[in-house]
């Protein structure tokens, strides 16, 4: 589904390099998560992976089944299946997110060579969505995000993410923010989407949501590499021991 070969990436700006040679590969339907300190190059390579401007691919390559997703535009990414979740999500003034949610979803379908929905049959899918989210009427009639708590921008994302339906989903630090209850909802969100062939990349902080998100495989980024990989033992292993001993073993 996903594949990242040898991914080199530096800052446009003031040329600092973030990625080393990132390689990671995501098979279909499996969920792998990636750990690590801050500043490790993790929210780097979600954004690169979807296309967000200032940063500059110096090596290596991104693959959407096959597909190359670097010479791709953003809009033509999230066309192909690939979703990102941010880690801080943006509030778009002016913006109905009912109004964002259903051209996004159109435009997608229209990509794909499918018809666009209606607008009742849109409305009956987002409210039932809405609702498993526990996302009320009032929010979806507000600008997208804004005057929405933490815990409501990142729901509203997973909400974004069950409408566009995505192939590869990455969450970029999800659960940041949020409360038990509110991690639970998101946690439910997400494995409602899983089917077995959909894929997903969940970048955490916390081994926690892995208790409610089961990983396939986990791997841990540290200055801008992947230095580990393993099972879900080894999101238990980080939560005990810290990054230091692996961080040490690599050096
Ligand atoms: P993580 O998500 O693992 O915490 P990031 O990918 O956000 O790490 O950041 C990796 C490093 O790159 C950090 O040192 C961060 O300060 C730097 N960085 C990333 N993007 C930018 C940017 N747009 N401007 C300045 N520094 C950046
Ligand atoms: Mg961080
Ligand atoms: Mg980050």
């Amino acid at each position: 589904m996903l594949e990242i070969k040898n991914l080199h990436v530096k800052l446009e700006e003031d040329e600092k390099v973030i990625l080393k040679g990132v390689n990671l590969t995501v098979g279909p339907g499996e969920v792998h998560a990636i750990m690590g300190p801050n500043g490790s190059g993790k929210s780097t390579t979600s954004y690169v992976l979807a296309g967000r401007d200032g940063y500059e691919v110096t090596a290596g390559e991104a693959l959407l089944e096959g597909q190359d997703l670097l010479t791709m535009d953003p809009e033509e990414r999230a066309a192909a299946g690939l979703f990102l979740a941010f880690q801080y999500p943006v509030e778009i003034p002016g913006v109905g997110n009912m109004t964002f949610l259903r051209t996004a979803v159109n435009a997608q379908r229209k990509a794909r060579g499918e018809e666009e929905l209606s607008a009742g049959d849109f409305l009956k899918v987002v409210r039932e969505k809405a609702k498993t989210l526990k996302i009320d009427a009032e929010m979806l009639k507000r600008p997208v995000n804004v005057g929405f708590s933490g815990g409501e921008k990142k729901r509203n994302e997973i909400l974004q993410m069950a409408m566009l339906e995505p192939k590869m989903c990455i969450l970029d630090e999800t659960d940041s923010g949020l409360d038990v209850d509110a991690m639970k909802l998101v946690s439910d969100g997400v494995n409602a989407l899983r089917d077995g062939k959909r894929s997903f990349l969940v970048i955490t902080h916390y081994q926690r949501l892995l208790d409610h998100i089961k990983p396939d495989v986990v791997h841990i980024m540290a200055k801008g590499r992947i230095i580990q990989t393993g099972g879900p033992e080894l999101a238990l292993e980080v939560e005990k021991n810290g990054y230091a001993d692996l961080l040490a073993e690599v050096e």
